[in-house]
């Protein structure tokens, strides 16, 4: 079950009031992504309040592909955009390119230009940089910012006609060099890139920078509330200057509120592509990776992470959370819908010795001990069996309950079965145990008899299905905090060397028969492991491969006073 709404929270206070006020009659939001990387956590926050904020007000959300950079844009980021979308379960009203307004965009480009409000400009970037001035120092003008109006006009169209090179001019808006934001000393608004584009292809050499493109795709599309991340906060101001120099009809407005960020998660599209490009992850579906196919692939589910990020909540504080509260989330989801089934992960061979040779016996287990309706299963038992190798040990420290020499434990849904004989190898390691069963002690029979201190989980050795199990820790350690002012370079290099070493692992044991035909993200709950996902890319029939989700413990909860 997820929310139909939001949490209270600052923007809706505003669309109530604008509704009220007939400022706006229907409400269009937009989720506008650049296609440049695959979609990750903090992507699902914006799409969510996006269109949950829309929805609950009877409005509409566009998808819309903020595609204005030919240089790091590729269809293949498109599809999977898309496809992340409707996976979390959202529709969205109409679906746009930004590239497919470069016309529009062009023609209110010149329109600032007829007015005097933009400018081409000949100083390089370093140039236009270096004269940008500080926060505590204005700006200096270009010597290019007083072209007449006739030159710039014939310079922008020959900047789109292709007689220049890469960085040769740009259009600037003429703002104020002397503002007290920055983003208002006359910022660049074309550049030149002699670039194939995914969707206009070569249609054009000069592209729109997105503080320009933004409020036009907006206004353009009918967008009311332009709701974006607390970054561009101090972006409003030119944002409101485009709307109105342009003369667009539309007026809509940019809210902005806090990130997601999530202790331990990367949400940066750069450092996501980092680790894919240097085989760090397998791809961007990688179950590691804290993007949307990632966890999905890692067995999330759509309303897990939708409670996570209504949790998480709408506000102007840029709060990071735990990875914890994630997790609480799918536990809560799959706690009465996973079936719940035995898995041994590193086995260890128990003979039963006084057990008859022979076909097995079939035992009734509950599929969910929390949610009857989800009935029960039989699950083999026979002469041999496995059990997890450190439910065993020879010489064991006091308060250990589970099996070792001497000792009785529980087999989960069978009997009570001691340890009387320990086999080991020429090395002197354990190869097998030998125990023997009461045949009093079956599951369900009440018994009473004595009890025992362990219950431990096995799989029928003449029945076990050979699987694959691949356990995840943290991608990286828990303490990057994203930092985006650091130097590119040494940021990458530090963000590198936080790589966990041991993010995945691979073990190879058993599941019980019925799992023989698990398809491609079926979930369960493995009797003291944790929930599981079939893998969908290398899972195949009678050879399963298991994605740990999470584990079952966790000492996290969810703060008392919401
Ligand atoms: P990156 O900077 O890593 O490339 P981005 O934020 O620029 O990512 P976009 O494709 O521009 O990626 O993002 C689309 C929308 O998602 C934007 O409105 C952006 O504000 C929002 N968004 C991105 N990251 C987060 C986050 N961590 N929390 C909430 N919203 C986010
Ligand atoms: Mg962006």
């Amino acid at each position: 079950m997820t929310h139909a709404s939001t949490p209270p929270n600052f923007i809706k206070n505003i669309i109530t009031e604008d509704l009220k006020s007939g400022k706006v009659d229907k409400v269009i939001t937009r989720f506008p992504p650049e296609p440049n990387g695959y979609l990750h956590i903090g992507h699902a926050k914006a799409i969510w309040v996006n269109f949950t904020l829309a929805d609950e007000f009877g409005g509409c959300t566009n998808l819309r592909f903020d595609d204005t950079n030919p240089l790091k844009e590729d269809v293949e980021y498109v599809n999977s955009i898309k496809e992340d979308v409707k996976w979390l379960g959202f529709d969205w009203e109409e679906l746009h390119f930004a590239s497919d307004y470069f016309e529009e965009m062009y023609n209110r480009a010149v329109v600032l230009i007829k007015k005097g409000k933009a400018y081409v400009d000949d100083q390089s970037a370093d140039e236009i940089r270096e004269t940008r001035g500080t926060l505590t120092e204005p700006g200096k003008n270009s010597p290019y910012r007083d072209r007449s109006v006739e030159e710039n006009l014939d310079l922008f169209t020959r900047m789109r006609a292709g007689e220049f090179k890469n960085g040769e001019k740009v259009l600037r808006a003429k703002v104020d060099m002397g503002s007290p934001n920055i983003n208002m000393r006359d910022p660049v608004i074309y550049r030149i890139a002699h670039a194939t584009h995914h969707n206009t292809g070569d249609a054009w050499c000069i592209y729109p920078m997105y503080t320009y493109a933004h409020p036009l795709e907006d206004a353009i599309e009918g967008v009311t509330h332009s709701l974006c991340t607390i970054e561009f906060e101090d972006q409003r101001p030119f944002y409101d200057w485009v709307i109105a120099e342009t003369e667009v009809e539309a007026a809509p407005h940019q809210y902005e509120f806090g990130r997601l960020n999530v202790a331990g998660m990367v949400t940066s599209k750069r450092k996501l592509k980092l680790l894919v490009d240097q085989g760090i992850v397998d791809g961007w579906d990688d179950p590691r990776m804290p993007t949307i196919s990632g966890l999905r692939r890692r067995g999330y589910t759509p309303e897990a992470i939708k409670n996570f990020v209504y949790e998480a909540g709408i506000s102007k504080a840029q709060g990071t959370v735990e990875i914890a509260m994630l997790e609480h989330f799918i536990r809560e989801d799959l706690k009465l819908r996973a079936p719940r089934t035995m898995a041994v992960l590193d086995p260890l061979k128990v003979v039963i010795t006084n057990y008859p040779e022979g076909g097995p016996e079939l035992l009734e287990a509950e599929n969910n001990t929390e949610n009857p309706e989800m009935g029960s299963r039989q699950i083999p038992f026979s002469r041999e069996i496995y059990i997890e190798r450190d439910d065993f040990m020879e010489n064991p420290p006091s308060k250990y309950f589970r099996l070792f020499p001497g000792n009785e434990v529980r087999l989960k849904h069978a009997y009570f079965i001691k340890c009387n004989e320990v086999i080991k190898d020429e090395e002197g390691n354990v190869v097998e145990i030998h125990c023997t069963y009461d045949p009093e002690t079956k599951s369900g029979t009440g018994f009473t008899g004595r009890k025992v201190k362990g219950t431990i989980h096995w799989i029928d050795a003449s029945a076990a299905v050979p699987s694959e199990f691949r356990l995840y820790e943290p991608l990286i350690s828990a303490d990057n905090t994203e930092e985006e002012e650091e130097a590119e370079s040494v940021e990458e290099k530090t963000f590198l060397d936080q790589i966990n070493p041991n993010s995945l692992r691979v073990v190879h044991g058993y599941v019980e028969p019925g799992l023989q035909g698990a398809k491609p993200h079926d979930k369960f709950q493995f009797f003291r492991h944790g929930y599981f996902n079939v893998d969908s890319k290398d899972s195949k029939p009678g050879s399963p491969v298991f994605n740990l989700i999470v584990s079952l413990k966790s000492s996290f909860q969810l703060p008392k006073n919401k």
